[in-house]
């Protein structure tokens, strides 16, 4: 690890070594303005990541039927901006649409308004990406049961899991305990002590069973048949997920294990090391590659792998920066940063966009935003019709 060493400076920031235009040979990259006092760039930095993600850039391209809600709708604002990507000349473009969108979506729950710095990137996912794409498709809040073929959501990012505990000793085991995940957490105190406990030994190619070694320290029960066992959960996947999230819980803000983190992330992941069992067949074969990471420290900001260029890019709003091919240089970047990764984004190199064979064929706009127009403010939450009328008798057609 000397070699880190020498490359690191403590206190000193990246930012002012950056030149902005440096690199825009690249097709298709581009910045995402954040003006003093908006405090865009978790939304800037969550938005590059999407659109680098093959899959999910794909899939919204085939979809353009959706439930809409108009001024605050966060498909037609991340449409809209995925097509800027796509045809705009300018070399950094806004991101307002979709800010404004978050801020009225969220309005009443205080969340992503506009000017305040949000806890965010991993908030952005969770809320909008996942459970938003997912209404504006399917429009039915059960997120557990969804079986559109079109739900980029639950066909792409979704694990579905069960977890149960079973006694090696006497045979007994708990209920099984199903449940879809969008994010696998990790404990970083955790993964550290476990790379500590390895001795050197870890591979990059084992960082699915240093994930899962990680998950379940700590994660003991005794035997629910009293034998006197103490025994470890058991997870098991039961899909092929062809983008897997992985997010990482830090202790504190400054954590001084930023380093070892970065040192133990390993490019590639295997399903099988990262849970106890693989039920699926292709999920059991398939490696899944590191393609994105969100950072945050007080500012946040993205490396993703651009695909066309077989390049890492840097995206830190205004400014995108070509880093090198190798995963090594992205982490040798981390380190003199001191960077701390939140979340990461594998997917399988193979994977395709969603099917659109039963997404909405056209956009019908939502009772929420027409009573927002009437100035009712009644209506509940999202106002998808499946909420208040599950056959909108007039569905307002509109083209985005
Ligand atoms: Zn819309
Ligand atoms: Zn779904
Ligand atoms: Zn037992």
């Amino acid at each position: 690890k000397t070699w880190v060493k020498m490359f690191k400076k403590p206190g000193k920031g990246l930012k002012k070594s950056y030149q902005p235009g440096s690199m825009m040979s690249l097709a298709l990259t581009k910045g995402l303005m954040n003006e003093p006092g908006q405090n865009s760039c978790f939304l800037n930095s969550a938005v590059q990541v999407l659109w680098q993600l093959d899959i999910f850039r794909r899939s919204l391209r085939h979809l353009s039927g959706h439930f809409c809600l108009g001024d605050s709708c966060i498909f037609c604002a991340l449409k809209s901006i995925f097509s800027q990507f796509q045809q705009s000349r300018e070399r950094v473009l806004p991101s307002d649409s979709l800010r404004n969108a978050l801020a009225e979506t969220f309005k009443d729950e205080q969340r992503f308004q506009l000017g305040l710095m949000d806890d965010a990137a991993e908030c952005f996912f969770r809320r909008t990406s996942w459970r938003g794409i997912h209404l504006h498709i399917v429009s039915d809040p059960s997120t557990d049961t969804c079986s559109s073929k079109s739900c980029i959501t639950h066909q792409k990012f979704a694990m579905m899991l069960y977890e149960q505990f079973v006694c090696r000793c006497c045979g007994a085991s708990s209920d099984p305990h199903p449940f879809t995940e969008f994010v696998h957490y990790v404990s970083t105190t955790a993964l550290c002590q476990q790379v500590d406990r390895m001795l050197g030994k870890n591979r990059p190619d084992m960082f699915g069973e240093l994930l899962q070694a990680a998950n379940s320290t700590g994660d003991l029960r005794s035997c629910p048949s009293d034998c006197g066992q103490s025994i470890k959960i058991r997870r098991v996947l039961l899909n092929c997920p062809e983008i897997v999230t992985i997010g990482f819980v830090w202790d504190s803000e400054q954590s001084d294990l930023t380093d070892d983190v970065i040192w133990s992330l390993g490019p590639r992941l295997n399903l099988c090391g990262l849970f106890n069992c693989v039920s699926d067949e292709n999920a059991k074969r398939c490696e899944l590659h590191l393609v994105g990471i969100c950072f945050s420290s007080k500012h946040y900001s993205a490396f993703a792998y651009h695909t066309k260029s077989s390049k890492w890019m840097f995206f830190d709003d205004a400014t995108v920066k070509e880093i090198g091919s190798k995963w090594k240089d992205v982490a040798l970047k981390c380190i003199r940063g001191h960077f701390q990764p939140l979340l990461l984004f594998y997917t399988n190199p193979e994977g395709s966009p969603v099917s659109n064979e039963d997404a909405p064929r056209q956009t019908t706009m939502c009772p929420r935003y027409k009573a927002q127009v009437n100035g009712d403010a009644t209506v509940c939450y999202y106002g998808f019709p499946s909420l208040l009328n599950p056959h909108p008798s007039s569905p307002n057609s509109w083209k985005s």
